[in-house]
Order: C-alpha cells, then structure tokens, then sequence
C-alpha cells in the first residue's frame, strides 16, 4: 500500500529537490523538520517519505485505526512543513524483509530517479534503533543504484550521532522555522498516548545548534556522502 498527497504538481517540476527518509511517521519531523521547512522556503521541492505508519506502538487498536490515523496525521504534519509526503507500509522490525518483499525498492529507486534528488538526509547507522539502522541500510543501498549521485546526510532523532563522528558538518539555520517545526509535531496527537515528546530537549538542542552558527536556532546534519 502506498499513499501520496500532492500540493501542485506543475510548478514543482524545474525546483531543486530534497528527499527525507524516515522509518516511522513522525521522524523526518523530529529529525528535519526545521530544515524542511527552511528549504520549501528558499523555493526548493521537499519529500519527506514515512517508511512505516508504527503500528505497533497501540496495542490495544485496530491496525487499520492506527493506519488512518498516522496518515491524518503525517500529512497535516506535512501540509505544515509544506512538504510532500509519501507513505509505504514496512512493518516494524521487519524493514528490510518488507523492503525487498514488497517491491518498495524498485518504487523508491523509481522516484529517486525521477526526482533527481540534491539532497538526502536520512537516519545514522549509529542509531541503535533497528528500524532506523534499516533505513540507513535502504539509503546507502539506493544511493549506489542512482547514477546522479546526490549529497547524503544524517539527522538524529533522539539519540545524537556521537560527538566524534569525523564527517563534515551541515547547520542549517530554522530561526524563522523553528515554530512551524514545533506546530508540525503537535500534530501527531496519536503519539501522545504513549510519547509525551520531550519538546524541552528538541529546543536546547536547536538552541546548542543554533549557537554553533551564531543564529537562534538550527538543526545539525552529518554529511556522510
Ligand atoms: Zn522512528
């Protein structure tokens, strides 16, 4: 199952354009969010793809229910951002399996080919969740197939990549994108139940970040391509 929202197609054809890979709904947002929203800014096309809607995390609710919900959510999250978003249905702890299983790689190589993407962030593969590292794992793999060889970068999610990571550092500066970034996560009002986000260490971050640069706040990204 796939499912994609379009803002205006037309008009974004000749724009530059960035892909965001996330495993769960909610990530490109934690990870980029800022910056997403700063590049859609500067004129350039944004798609941020949800590998998973995280299904598992409502035990007590119908699959389904959780589904439709995540997709309510992440494309109002999106809309937000003013990005496109592009849903697959990889289930949790089963990424690589479904990946290949479910022909996403073909789809994803497809749009990539397609989009001819500058830039790509995606998950670290020292992120100790698995359906991150998988991603990781799926990115690099595209990334060989591509013959227009895009930049690619990591974000964090809640664990930071490690202080003594040698790549090259990207800050993008989200002073003025910072609240809409923050308007994007409260949207996910299904993760409430279960995450209260820790909105407090996603501003000191930004704040740290931010300082880094001499701005008020910015996201860090590891260039690793
Ligand atoms: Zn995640």
């Amino acid at each position: 199952m796939k499912t994609e929202k379009t803002t205006k197609k037309s008009d974004n054809d000749n724009k530059e354009t960035i892909i965001v890979f996330g495993a769960h709904s909610d990530d490109f947002v934690i990870g980029a969010g800022g910056s997403i929203a700063e590049y859609v800014k500067e004129g350039k096309k944004v798609i941020a793809i949800a590998l998973s809607f995280g299904e598992k995390s409502h035990p007590w609710l119908k699959e389904k229910i959780i589904k439709k919900t995540r997709l309510d959510e992440t494309f109002e999250a999106g809309k937000i951002l003013s990005c496109k978003v592009l849903f697959f249905n990889l289930r949790e702890g089963h990424f690589y399996e479904d990946y290949q299983k479910k022909g996403i790689d073909q789809k994803l190589l497809d749009l990539l080919k397609k989009e001819r993407p500058t830039k790509i962030f995606t998950h670290s593969q020292e992120d100790p969740h698995p359906d991150h590292k998988a991603v990781n794992n799926i990115t690099l793999e595209l990334y060989e197939k591509i013959e227009k060889k895009p930049e690619v970068y990591i974000y964090s999610v809640w664990n930071p990549v490690s202080f003594k990571t040698q790549y090259p550092t990207l800050y993008v500066d989200i002073s003025k994108t910072f609240g809409t970034k923050l308007s994007s996560l409260r949207t996910f009002q299904s993760q409430k139940v279960h995450i209260v986000y820790p909105f407090v260490l996603l501003v000191f971050r930004a704040f740290v970040n931010g300082f880094k640069i001499r701005k008020r706040f910015a996201e860090r990204f590891f260039r690793i391509k």
